[in-house]
């Protein structure tokens, strides 16, 4: 209802910059919603998916909340997004391919187990989904699983406790996560040195498992309220003044843990307190003021915000500040460094042509920087951009001489400037 219809958000929404279709931007996005709401649109009809229909404009969308940072109305787009989709997934009629995608994708990114073993089985085709596989679930058949060179050291487990070095300052615990657990544990490990180097004492609690923000940003919110209680549960009992994230997307939907919860007497004042300690890991440095980084890094470096740290958390400053302090350090901003990759969660699964071009236009940026390294802090950022320069590379589309720039997470930079051994 706050919605004026004013247009401001239309040129930050990557997909109406792709299509130029009303109905794929955030303001006809938003009159679709509100057509259902009104029972004016129906989600359950044959032509509801197809094109043209609500649930297919609506699966369109990235989630990327670009346009709620461009809304002058406060339109709560990311919220009213979770809920209808919670809805349209108990009201609408998929495909047996698309809603055996879905279901997959959810079942295997949340569970660490089971991703490290489709990761281990995948490496027998070199990440490549068998071709009756992909036509099945509508996924090009050049669909690779991102496989790390060395899965052991990606899926390393952190040690529970990490004392601080110095003067104390504190006590915090770092959240693993589900999938920086199984691909990422070299940013885990650079946050735990970070954080010991800057006087902290860093928790890190075994198999923490899922914060639940995939189910949420997928419509499967009952799901999403059982992990976030899991996950309340299993760290309200540490006395730590911090819970640190280093993965936007969870991050993003963990500070929302409070709205989520708002109806539920026994949570509701749990997720609040619990919500009132979350911090990323930029913006806990940036905020407690970190010891100086002395070890240079001469690198030229560009940086791309991650949708769900930008938008979702508008933490925007905070890093870029850090990346400046570190020594020898040519910090080169990229054009529209607010605008999505394409990764977008599963988004690059469900919805794999719009992903490639919106991850083309953010790769002629970034490249255009000629930066060799490039920063951003979620994972599926990190893969998805990776997967695009290999790519590019492989087809020798990168300009003549120029090497593939190397993609990290700020963390990984910070803990280089305190002289991770790395
Ligand atoms: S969330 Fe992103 S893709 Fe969706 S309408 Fe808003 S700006 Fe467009
Ligand atoms: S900027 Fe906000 S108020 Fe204006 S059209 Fe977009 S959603 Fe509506």
């Amino acid at each position: 209802m706050s919605c004026v219809h004013c247009g401001f958000c239309l040129d930050a929404c990557p997909t109406y910059r792709l299509t130029g279709d009303e109905s794929d931007s955030p303001r006809g996005r938003l009159a679709l919603m509100r057509g259902v709401h009104e029972e004016k649109l129906s989600l359950s009809g044959p032509d509801a998916n197809a094109p043209g229909g609500v649930g297919y404009h609506l699966d369109r969308c990235l989630g990327c909340r670009s346009c709620e940072t461009a809304c002058p109305s406060g339109v709560p787009y990311g919220e009213l997004l979770e809920h209808f989709r919670d809805d349209q997934e108990a009201h609408t009629q998929r495909k047996v391919g698309d809603s055996l995608l879905r279901k997959s994708l959810l079942m295997l990114l949340t569970s660490p187990q089971k991703l490290r073993f489709a990761l281990s089985a995948g490496r027998i085709t070199g990440g490549r989904i068998p071709a009756p596989a992909a036509a099945f679930v509508g996924l090009p058949s050049d669909t690779r699983l991102p496989i790390p060179q060395d899965l052991a050291a990606a899926s390393a487990s952190m040690p529970i406790f990490t004392p601080a070095l110095g003067t104390k300052r504190g006590a915090v615990v770092l959240l693993t996560g589900c999938v920086m657990s199984v691909l990422y544990s070299p940013v885990h490990a650079a946050t735990v040195f970070v954080l010991a180097q800057n006087g902290f004492d860093v928790h890190c609690p075994g198999e923490q498992g899922c914060c639940g923000a995939l189910h949420g940003h997928q419509g499967a919110l009952a799901d999403a309220k059982v992990k976030a209680k899991g996950l309340i549960d299993q760290i309200d009992g540490l006395d730590v003044s911090a819970i640190i994230l280093n993965s936007a997307g969870c991050g993003s939907f963990i500070k929302e843990f409070h709205k989520l919860l708002a109806h539920e007497d026994r949570w509701a004042d749990r997720a609040t307190a619990f919500v009132s300690k979350v911090r990323d890991i930029s913006e806990f440095l940036d905020e407690v003021g970190p010891i100086p980084m002395t070890h240079p890094v001469a690198v030229r470096a560009t940086y791309h915000d991650a949708c769900h740290l930008r938008h979702g958390q508008r933490i925007a400053d905070a890093p870029r500040r850090l990346l400046k302090a570190i020594p020898s350090l040519n910090l080169i901003e990229c054009a529209d460094p607010d605008q999505c990759c394409g990764s977008a969660g599963v988004y690059n699964y469900l919805e794999p042509e719009i992903a490639a071009s919106v991850l083309s236009a953010k790769l002629d940026t970034l490249l255009a920087t000629q930066a060799e390294l490039i920063v951003t802090a979620n994972p599926g950022c990190l893969a998805w951009i990776d997967q695009g320069i290999a790519k590019r590379a492989k087809q020798g589309k990168l300009s003549p001489g120029t090497k593939a720039p190397v993609i990290l997470h700020p963390v990984q930079i910070y803990a280089k400037a305190y002289g991770f051994p790395s």
